[in-house]
């Protein structure tokens, strides 16, 4: 193996570790060492060569104690992935080294029926999960449209926000994790329990400060939401009207708009096309027909599309969040992507931007709550005309006033606000003293 780090050493040591496998085929370690960066053609021409040396699977939370230990003694990268469904690049292992996939931990550990707080392994399936909650009369308060693949960890480590958003915000919002098991990267890793104070730090932070075997999150009361589709020829009042759904006393799960191009590439099974914008809802079975009021008085098409079936795959949340991108790229892998918050009025920032950008930039809304205020989020579709562009259009995205979440780049800070979190650096030192866990992506730490 060319510069591996991987000694014979390192190896015997790792084999005498029960309850773990060990990969070593080519097969495994290219298809562990990826995961959905290819939505960005910068980040495609970046990480396609980075390759793990190893990849290994824990069957317990002491093997993974155990090759915490191993890498650490032995110098090695170690990048943590759950379901691999990160669009950035987030569990690619800039650094080869080991990749250790979480996805066997995956025990329900408590449901409090008091609190509903869920006690959850890091590698248990959202999807799953959810179910076990909903048997229970909870569910989870904030998915990614990836929720049927996704891990718990993976979602806390990597994601933001998604399904739940229009009503609980994101998941860096105090009140959504109350707590982390956390393995660390020492000569003895230690096994600790973290209150939500310290778990903070991880949050949102690639799996660079520390391993994560288990977590508590707060939940909500299950709701039989409803499918709503509304149609609206104009987009201005389809505006509009995501706002007064979002601002109005009714439980959403979702609020999503999509403009009449996007409708029209939609696969068959989302519903007919009218050559109209579409607000796709789902509405708390009491807020029907206040939505349905809503939408006369806009002068809209509303269709009650009945109970959500979460069974198929082929609901609602699977058109929205960036599952919007995902159906645009399978008509067309030259579509990629942006996120922001869009600056208020909203639209004043829409028709300047498609003033400039026409055709290329396709806009779709998630109505999100922001520091308790509804916001509407875009992840407009944008077609892909190289680097210069893409630049030129994120930076008329800025001067508009938007807060841009650059999904083209690599590290969470550049993905974030552009800032470094000094508690998530501060918590690195104190777990990963030597770098170790996802080299590469805390900017802070470099
Ligand atoms: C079509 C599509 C739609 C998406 N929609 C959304 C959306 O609505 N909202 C959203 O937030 N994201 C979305 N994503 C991104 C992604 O699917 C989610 O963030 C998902 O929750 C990631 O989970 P995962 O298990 O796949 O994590 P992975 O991709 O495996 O890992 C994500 C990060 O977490 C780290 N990590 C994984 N497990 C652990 C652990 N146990 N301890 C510490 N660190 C760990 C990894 O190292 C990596 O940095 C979408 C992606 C796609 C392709």
């Amino acid at each position: 193996m060319k510069n591996s780090l991987i000694t014979p050493e390192l190896i015997s040591e790792l084999t005498s570790i029960s309850g773990l496998q060990i990969m070593d085929s080519i097969v495994d370690r290219e298809r562990f060492s990826r995961d959905f960066f290819d939505y960005s053609p910068v980040l495609k021409q970046k990480l396609e060569g980075c390759c793990a040396d190893l990849v290994v699977r824990p069957f317990s939370v002491e093997a993974v104690v155990s090759v915490a230990g191993a890498c650490k003694r032995h110098g090695v990268p170690l990048t943590l992935r759950g379901s691999g469904t990160g669009n950035y690049g987030q569990c690619v292992p800039l650094f080869a080294g080991i990749v250790m996939l979480m996805g066997s931990l995956r025990k329900i550990r408590s449901l409090s029926s008091d609190t509903g707080e869920v006690t959850v392994e890091a590698g248990c399936l959202l999807g799953d999960l959810e179910r076990q909650l909903v048997a229970n009369g909870r569910q989870l308060r904030l998915l990614p449209s990836t929720w049927r693949s996704a891990s718990v960890g993976g979602f806390v480590a990597g994601g933001s926000g998604g399904i739940g958003s229009v009503r609980w915000g994101f998941l860096r919002d105090p009140g959504h994790l109350l707590g982390l098991e956390v393995v660390t990267m020492e000569e003895r890793p230690q096994k600790l329990q973290l209150e939500a104070d310290d778990a903070e730090a991880l949050n949102h932070a690639y799996g660079t400060n520390g391993i994560i075997t288990a977590l508590t999150l707060a939940t909500a009361p299950a709701i039989a939401w409803q499918e709503v589709a509304i149609d609206c020829d104009d987009w201005l009042q389809a505006v509009r009207l995501l706002q007064s759904c979002a601002r109005s006393a009714v439980a959403l799960h979702l609020c999503s708009l999509l403009e009449k191009t996007i409708v029209e590439h939609l696969p068959n099974w989302s519903g007919r096309f009218f050559g109209k914008h579409r607000l796709l809802l789902l509405v708390a079975p009491d807020g029907v027909t206040t939505i349905e009021r809503l939408t006369k008085t806009a002068g809209a098409t509303f269709k009650l599309l009945g109970a959500e079936n979460t069974r198929n795959g082929n609901g609602i949340r699977e058109l929205t969040w960036n599952h919007t991108t995902l159906h645009m790229r399978s008509v067309d892998p030259e579509w990629t992507y942006l996120q922001m918050l869009l600056p208020q009025p909203e639209n004043e920032t829409i028709d300047f931007l498609n003033s400039c950008w026409g055709e290329d930039l396709l806009w779709h809304l998630e109505s999100v709550c922001q520091h308790g205020m509804q916001r509407l989020a875009a992840l407009p579709v944008v077609r892909w005309r190289g680097l210069d562009s893409l630049e030129k259009l994120m930076k008329d995205c800025k001067d508009a006033g938007a807060v841009l979440f650059n999904p083209h780049v690599i590290t969470v800070e550049d993905g974030g606000l552009g800032v470094i979190d000094v508690d998530q650096v501060k918590t690195k030192r104190r777990f990963d003293p030597n770098g170790l866990l996802n080299p590469g992506k805390l900017k802070g730490w470099l």
